[in-house]
């Protein structure tokens, strides 16, 4: 089974993002909010692929172990970051031989937490993310999905020019996009409407995730180069240290945005979970695709 086909039935649909644990115990929480989700049937569930050796044979591992000890879709992450083409064939060859089929194609970022740093390519890697893209579809019936960015990425000079390297990721096969987190649906409306522009009609996919501080939100903006939205900063900031009141208004901003991203027609929704599930499972609760617990 593949993305592509789990996105072709009659949506919509939700997928989650796990990240490859540090320690031991990230790994048990990790492991709970797996088995937590699995019974409400996510299309699939995705497994970031970080930037050092070790946490890159964390996300195989555990990659892996999603195919073979669960109901569950996984996609593997795999960026270009350090990367010879023979040791990107390498990793793609052994998700290959588990069974895994489904790989979201990404450049990755420069090493480091400055997301302005200059990017080297692998002397003997390859540059974009489109040429990942080609990479993998040539190694064999892969369903691959690329990144989407609703503020264009940071390093693009302009909303046109981003938009035209999108296409051309799409161009090179990408089956399904999912897009940077969102902090409104119009964003999402505005990406889609530039990718029709430039005849892009794989299915986007919104990426969610309620943010409960002030602190929270800037430090996702910083690490990830854009936009911080101002109404939602705003309203974290005046409840600042009030830890319920902040997860109060970020649950509420992400169910408010979870549906009208439905009404516009989203094929579906992809949370960012950290490797929690009681957000998620409450934004599925409020939208009806969660079974709501019994309040006595
Ligand atoms: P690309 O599509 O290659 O784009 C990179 C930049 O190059 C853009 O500015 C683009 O406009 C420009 N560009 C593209 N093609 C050309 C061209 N032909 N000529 C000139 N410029 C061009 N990072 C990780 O390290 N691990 C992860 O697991 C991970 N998962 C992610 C999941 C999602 C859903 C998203 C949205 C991002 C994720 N990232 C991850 C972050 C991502 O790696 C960075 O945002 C990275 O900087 C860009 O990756 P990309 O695949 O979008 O790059």
């Amino acid at each position: 089974v593949t993305v592509r086909d789990r996105l072709a039935a009659p949506g919509p649909h939700f997928s989650v993002e796990f990240m490859p644990p540090r320690s031991d115990e990230e790994e048990a929480s990790l492991w709970l909010a797996v088995r937590r989700l699995e019974p409400l049937q996510p299309a699939f569930v995705s497994v970031t692929y970080g930037a050092g050796g070790s946490r890159r044979d964390r996300t195989i591992r555990i990659t892996e172990r999603i195919a073979t000890e669960t109901t569950l879709l996984p996609v593997a992450h795999l960026t270009a970051v350090g990367h010879s083409v023979a040791e990107l064939r390498h990793v793609i060859g052994s998700y290959a031989s588990v069974g895994v089929r489904n790989i979201l194609a990404l450049r990755g970022d420069p090493p480091g937490e400055d997301v302005t740093a200059e990017w080297v390519k692998h002397p003997e890697g390859v540059e974009y993310a489109e040429e990942l893209v080609a990479l993998i579809k040539r190694l064999g019936p892969f369903s691959v999905g690329v990144a989407a960015y609703p503020d264009m990425h940071p390093r693009s000079p302009d909303p046109q020019s981003d938009i035209e390297f999108f296409a051309a990721k799409v161009r090179a096969g990408a089956d399904y996009a999912i897009t940077q987190m969102l902090f409104s649906a119009q964003d999402w409306v505005g990406l889609r409407d530039r990718a029709a522009s430039v005849d892009v009609d794989i299915p986007l996919l919104p990426g969610i995730m309620p943010v409960t501080s002030y602190q929270r939100l800037m430090r996702i903006c910083e690490l990830s180069g854009q936009k911080v939205p101002d109404d939602l900063a705003a309203r974290l900031l005046e409840v600042k240290g009030d830890a319920a009141a902040g997860r109060a208004i970020g649950m509420e901003h992400a169910i408010d945005m979870a549906r009208k991203l439905l009404d516009e027609g989203a094929p579906g929704l992809h949370f960012y979970t950290f490797n929690r599930s009681k957000a998620t499972v409450e934004v599925l609760e409020a939208l009806g695709w969660a079974p709501t617990p019994a309040r006595t």
